[in-house]
């Protein structure tokens, strides 16, 4: 293989392969480089992307509602139900959302405090029904209960219903 590669070259050339064959014989191990491929570059470039959007997650400012909730990215996290990304992003039919997007009231039916998501899905009496057996933990421990966050569906659910039908007899 070597003596085919002398074929064409100068005799300064051949010298220096001489050197690098005979350097060859007395290594234990062989030096060698594959390019990536593609299915690495692939991998590579997602790692970058996951890490660059957790740098912008644990940076952004806002919603930090929702990082209570989901402090690391994630790219196969997917919550299809209505209520429930509701009450995990904070947006949604409640006071404390409506009024600083809407310019309407922040309180609650209630009339206790601001309605914020907390408060409707953990505090408010007007929903008490639903939390029967709740354990008295905050809201991230509670959300990660599975029988308190279908109630907490269901609150979410019952609030949206009682605002639409609200919104028939005006
Ligand atoms: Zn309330």
């Amino acid at each position: 293989m070597i003596i085919l590669s002398y074929i064409g070259l100068s005799t300064s050339n051949q010298l220096g392969i001489d050197e690098l064959a005979k350097d060859a014989t007395v290594k234990d191990k062989i030096d060698y480089h594959f390019n990536r491929s593609c299915v690495q570059l692939r991998n590579e470039g997602k790692r970058n992307i996951i890490l660059k959007w957790q740098e912008r997650w644990d940076q952004y400012q806002k919603e930090r509602w929702t990082k209570l909730f989901f402090d690391r990215v994630n790219l196969t996290r997917v919550i299809g139900n209505f209520y429930l990304n509701q009450i995990y992003s904070g947006h949604g039919d409640f006071g404390e959302y409506q009024g600083r997007f809407f310019q309407k009231s922040a309180t609650g039916r209630c009339s206790e405090e601001i309605e914020t998501m907390e408060h409707l899905v953990k505090k408010c009496k007007l929903w008490s029904r639903f939390r029967v057996n709740w354990p008295n933990l905050n809201i991230v421990e509670m959300m990660q209960i599975l029988s308190c966050r279908r109630d907490a569906v269901r609150i979410v659910e019952q609030q949206l219903t009682f605002r639409i039908e609200e919104l028939d007899t005006v």
